[in-house]
């Protein structure tokens, strides 16, 4: 069998009426069903409410999987937990939290690490401000809202608000870096999401929906590389998605810039070849083989610094010693691409 046997396409932490976003279940799930989206993970604040009413499953084409959203006493630290049937007790700290999560096998995401926004006092912002902690499975490398929320200031307000995508750049050189270090020791999947909600806005005369589903759907989203077709079987399906969070089978894109769905990247040797989120051994002669649907700038990131620099679509970059790898794709210096690690000790 070849592998990947398969790559699928989603969006991560999707807020419904359960908590504060705009849309139910189903209305997203029809919305991210018509646009071909495999999965989708709805991560709405402290309830398991549509889990417990059995509305996880495949709608149409897209798997519809439903997880929540835990923060601390303070409202900070929020933390995408995905895999329990019970929500965990409200009054936790983060560690607390991130240890109980994994203790039950579940899937941990720190949730919008990097809120550094400060522009408008109407719109608190939410940092993660507990690194020392064990246990989680993922970062949102690239978190659409947060990274819109920071770009946002008075005098380009009307323009952001109906163009939301176009101010997403790249994920922040911090997160990047942060995330980088914690994978020299352990794999932490790097994630993108959307954290939509759609919320409705009132700017003076007009009336506009911050994100639509439709839109934010339409901008960053998460691949996973799976060595088996996604399962029509919900529980063998969520363990497929879980699997390959966990060991790092992850490629993030803003689809704005093009379907990434295609894009392949992986290290080889003459005798082995290493997937995305692969460990093995350096051997002379390896090389990194990038694919890209359409010919853009790759970069080849080596411990958190630019090893390689080339413009193209199809590239064989020699990986001369051991590293932790990465790559990045942009077009015209807006990030497209962003792989997870290959790990050649
Ligand atoms: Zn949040
Ligand atoms: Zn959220």
């Amino acid at each position: 069998m070849n592998y990947p046997a398969e790559i699928i396409t989603g969006c991560v932490h999707i807020h419904t009426t359960d908590s504060d976003g705009t849309q139910s279940i189903e209305e997203i799930a029809e919305i991210a069903n018509q646009l071909g989206l495999d999965f989708i993970i709805v991560s709405d604040h402290m309830t398991l409410k549509s889990l417990k009413e059995g509305k996880e499953g495949y709608y149409g084409n897209t798997l519809v999987l439903i997880g929540y959203e835990i923060h601390d006493p303070d409202n900070r630290n929020h933390y995408l937990v995905y895999g329990l049937d019970e929500i965990l007790p409200s009054n936790l700290r983060a560690p607390d939290y991130v240890k109980m999560a994994a203790d039950k096998d579940a899937l941990g995401i720190i949730a919008h690490p990097d809120e550094i926004r400060g522009h408008l006092p109407e719109y608190p912002r939410y940092p993660w401000t507990e690194w020392n902690i064990e246990g989680f499975n993922g970062i949102e490398i690239w978190n659409h809202m947060s990274r819109w929320m920071e770009g946002l200031k008075k005098y380009n307000k009307l323009k952001m608000f109906l163009s939301p995508r176009s101010f997403l750049t790249s994920p922040s050189d911090r997160i990047l870096r942060i995330w980088d270090e914690f994978n020299q020791d352990r794999k932490v999947a790097g994630i993108g999401s959307i954290d939509v909600h759609a919320f409705p806005y009132k700017f003076g005369p007009f009336r506009l929906t911050i994100f639509p589903y439709k839109v934010q759907f339409q901008a960053i989203r998460t691949h996973l590389v799976l060595d088996k077709p996604l399962s029509r079987n919900l529980e063998v399906a969520k363990q497929q998605v879980i699997t390959a969070i966990k060991e790092c089978r992850v490629f993030i894109s803003n689809y704005r810039w093009g379907d990434a769905s295609e894009f392949k990247a992986f290290a080889e040797s003459e005798s082995s070849r290493v997937e995305i989120g692969g460990y093995a051994n350096w051997t002379e002669g390896m090389d990194l083989s990038v694919s890209v649907p359409k010919a853009g700038e790759i970069a080849v990131i080596r411990n958190n610094k630019l090893y390689e620099r080339c413009k193209g679509k199809i590239e064989r970059i020699p990986l001369r010693i051991p590293g932790l790898y990465r790559v990045e794709v942009k077009l015209k210096n807006k990030g497209w691409i962003f792989s997870n690690h290959f790990n050649l000790r």
